[in-house]
């Protein structure tokens, strides 16, 4: 399989793709997880079939407290430990100091100048090493992430393996699987918050809305990712 694991687990199930990267990377892959309900699901389903696998997060210094909740409650239901990474201080600081706390919102460039600190170079660090990353992308999430496959080589680590177990996966899958193994799940789901990243940058959706409409809500649809994923801008 190692020659083109690409095809070959293009129709496999989230739970024989998790088994896969176990026996074949081991602790040189690792879990990537902003604590959505995705994200908890695809834990539960690693902790079954892929327990070797790290889980990381990406602690920007702006996620709501509900977040922090959904990771506490996971660390300890697992009995995993959720490695953080958090943004250079002093990037953060000279940020800070010299545009504002809301730089962001002022155009693009300067979102995409905060998620690059708060996400992009604590991302590069957490996949420092590593072999492959497991994401809980789904293909429906948004129009940013309709080709998102099962198996990808990611460009921007330098060219790893990134796995999307849920990439098939429905908004209903989800849900039915977190019902079904009484999952913790994050609060803001229950009140309008489909897609959950950093608290000044999402906002609940009204019904019927696109799932991602609440992040960075003041930009295009097509500019809606922070880099995490290569496709523009998570
Ligand atoms: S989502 Fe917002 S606060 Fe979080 S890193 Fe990106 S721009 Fe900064």
């Amino acid at each position: 399989m190692s020659a083109a694991p690409h095809e070959a687990l293009a129709g496999a199930t989230a739970d024989e793709v998790l088994a896969w990267a176990d026996r074949t990377f081991g602790k040189s892959a690792a879990i990537a997880s902003s604590f959505g309900v995705e994200d908890v699901v695809l834990i539960d389903l690693a902790q079954r079939h892929a327990p070797r696998l790290p889980i990381f997060t990406l602690d920007t210094g702006r996620l709501p407290p509900e977040t922090y909740d959904v990771m506490e409650e996971v660390r300890r239901r697992y009995g995993v430990a959720i490695l953080a990474y958090a943004p250079e201080r002093a990037a953060v600081e000279e940020l800070e100091r010299t545009k504002g706390f809301f730089s962001f919102r002022r155009s693009i460039d300067e979102r995409r100048e905060c998620c690059g600190l708060r996400k992009l170079e604590p991302l590069r660090r957490a996949l420092l090493g590593k072999s492959a990353w497991v994401t809980g992308l789904r293909r429906e999430q948004s129009v940013t992430r309709t080709g998102v496959e099962v198996v990808e080589t990611d460009a921007a680590p330098g060219g790893i393996l990134k796995l999307n177990p849920l990439a098939a996966w429905s908004e209903a899958d989800v849900w039915r699987y977190a019902r079904e193994h009484a999952l913790p799940v994050n609060a803001l789901h229950a009140r309008g918050y489909p897609s959950i990243g950093c608290a000044p940058c999402t906002r609940a959706v009204a019904p019927g809305e696109d799932v991602r409409a609440g992040r960075w809500w003041w930009e295009s649809p097509e500019h809606k990712e922070c880099g995490l994923h290569g496709r523009g801008g998570r």
